[in-house]
């Protein structure tokens, strides 16, 4: 596998605002004016495009960037380049992931920092067939319908005993009051109480080429 880094902020539809999207994710939430931004598969697909036509004929270890440019109707800056996913704290490369059957941590090997790993989800493969994994970032595998901005505590189900449980944003991690159960919250919900407000880079890794195919060009994403 081969992992480019992306970094992405669009500019709100509603109020110009830059807003840092830092994953795979198809809806955020303005930290400005507290309105939702819908990035669908339209998005997502003009992100890959770019990225992916840049990443060609980029050399390991540079970086291109497109400025405020239009990927499905949304005003985004793009910043790609060809990068295995290192430790923010000490700057070491984490190792690569084992098992991509399911999501699981990456640990740096000279401080225990660690940062998330999943295998990519099904609509994104849809869009790139090499797609394998993303690290770091946020992933969001479907919407839930019907969701308002939140304002105050919201009301989440333990998916356990499906009481319903006053979240007010606090802890990520709550005790259910009905059953006990130790609930994490899931990404979704954990970011509609907290919007990111800085801008993080996230890896994806590419599967790597047939060496048949790979004939003088050092990567094809
Ligand atoms: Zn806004
Ligand atoms: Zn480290
Ligand atoms: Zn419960």
């Amino acid at each position: 596998m081969h992992f480019a880094f992306l970094e992405i902020s669009l500019k709100c539809p509603h109020c110009d605002h830059p807003t840092p999207m830092n994953g795979l994710l198809t809806r955020i939430l303005c930290p400005e004016c507290q309105r939702d931004m819908e990035a669908g598969t339209g998005f997502w697909k003009d992100v890959f495009n770019e990225a992916v036509r840049g990443l060609r004929f980029l050399p390991d270890g540079k970086e291109d960037y497109s400025p405020l440019t239009r990927f499905g109707g949304i005003q985004a800056n793009l910043r790609y380049g060809w990068k295995r996913p290192f430790c923010e704290v000490c700057k070491t490369a984490y190792p690569r992931p084992g098992s991509l059957s399911e999501a699981g941590e990456l640990v740096c090997p000279k401080c225990g920092q660690r940062t998330r790993y999943e295998p990519a989800p099904g609509w994104i493969r849809g869009i790139n067939s090499r797609v394998r994994a993303v690290v770091g970032g946020v992933i969001q595998e479907k919407q839930v319908a019907g969701e308002g901005v939140v304002a105050g505590p919201v009301v989440f189900l333990c998916p356990r005993c499906n009481g319903s449980l006053a979240i007010d944003g606090k802890d990520r991690l709550v005790t259910c009051s009905f059953c006990k159960s130790q609930i994490y919250l899931p990404d979704d919900l954990w970011l509609r109480l907290h919007p990111a407000k800085v801008k993080e880079r996230w890896y994806v890794g590419f599967e790597e080429p047939d060496a048949s195919n790979a004939s003088g060009k050092a990567h094809q994403p």
